[in-house]
């Protein structure tokens, strides 16, 4: 396990913000309100850590993973890569520039069936970086791919057959390969499992502690189901609309959960033991991300929801070891 402290991070993310301007249809196109996916998020991954991403769908996970990969283009904020003896705020590039730092920053995607394009072979898919990074090309390149897809658990001799003739499990380790096999430093895998049957998804995340510990990888694993993320994560992000609201070691927020979003997560995983369960109440819906409530944005579903709550929004403050983004944490702190 990395010791995040004592080494340099990888990726510095500073005040990272991403939203999407919502427009009034008619004659007279006018900007109406912006869709805040994601609002000032701060955190560091270092190098061969594994941190994990969660929270409920729509609060802005796979936003921030595009927007870190430049997928999409950051509304503001920063995100510095530090490779070898260079550090490059990736949010201030041009796509051109991007270009030779992409080969060392791949994604892995939610769904393994509509990732792969039907009409190439897989081998032909997983060598498509290699191609157009103009890293490796003809024997040189059906061996790197022959090699990445024995190492993902495929037989080399199917790289001649489509996506289409493989199943679920097999179709994400093909997207493994793919993200792989320029061997990257940063790999985010944004919802990896969550399509794949309880069983498939137990062997995806073994492969992918395997492959982390032999290609030295950093990984940013994004997911929606908390209990998915506890075996393979060094720290967990809590996200909750478009923001971290505690960040901490796996282990320390499983045992001392402290923001009141991330009880409510930790309450819907299901245990062996009905007894030793966590039952966290909470009221109200899942935010919409164009009509945030002032303050904090999880007050009106908050059962310790207070009158400050309701009107000032949280800082991530550091609390025991861990940041966490709640006035309760604060109040304690002062005194
Ligand atoms: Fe609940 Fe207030 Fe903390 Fe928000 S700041 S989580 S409303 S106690």
């Amino acid at each position: 396990m990395t010791q995040p402290t004592e080494t340099a991070p990888l990726l510095e993310i500073k005040t990272l913000t991403k939203h999407f301007p919502v427009y009034r249809q008619g004659l007279v196109r006018r900007e109406i309100g912006r869709v805040r996916a994601v609002d000032n998020v701060s955190f560091n991954l270092y190098p061969g850590e594994t941190l994990g991403l969660v929270g409920e769908s729509g609060c802005g996970k796979t936003t921030t993973g595009r927007t870190i990969l430049r997928a999409l283009t950051p509304s503001s904020g920063e995100v510095w890569f530090n490779s070898a003896d260079t550090r490059t705020n990736l949010a201030g590039l041009e796509s051109k520039q991007l270009k030779p730092l992409r080969r060392q920053m791949q994604m892995i995607f939610q769904d393994p069936f509509s990732s792969l394009n039907p009409r190439m072979t897989i081998g032909d898919i997983v060598g498509e970086p290699l191609r157009i990074h103009r890293m490796a090309r003809g024997a040189v390149l059906r061996a790197q791919v022959a090699e990445m897809l024995h190492r993902v658990g495929l037989n080399p001799e199917h790289a001649s057959r489509y996506p289409h003739a493989f199943s679920g499990g097999q179709r994400q380790r093909v997207g493994i390969a793919r993200a792989l096999v320029m061997r990257p430093q940063l790999v985010i895998a944004d919802e990896a499992v969550s399509a794949l049957d309880v069983s498939v998804q137990a062997q995806i995340i073994n492969l992918l502690e395997e492959l982390q510990t032999e290609f030295n990888l950093t990984l940013l694993f994004i997911a929606h189901d908390i209990s998915v993320v506890r075996h393979m994560c060094d720290r967990i992000a809590v996200m909750y609309a478009g923001k971290i609201v505690e960040l901490a070691k796996t282990d320390e927020l499983f045992e001392n959960p402290c923001h009141p979003y991330t009880r409510l997560l930790l309450s819907a995983v299901p245990l062996p033991d009905p007894d030793k369960k966590m039952h966290f109440p909470a009221k109200g819906q899942v935010v919409d991300l164009s009509r945030l409530p002032t303050g904090c944005a999880f007050h009106p579903r908050c059962i310790h929801c207070k009158e400050n709550c309701r009107t000032y929004t949280p800082d991530l403050y550091d609390h025991e070891g861990r940041q966490v983004a709640c006035h309760l944490y604060a109040e304690q702190d002062q005194f």
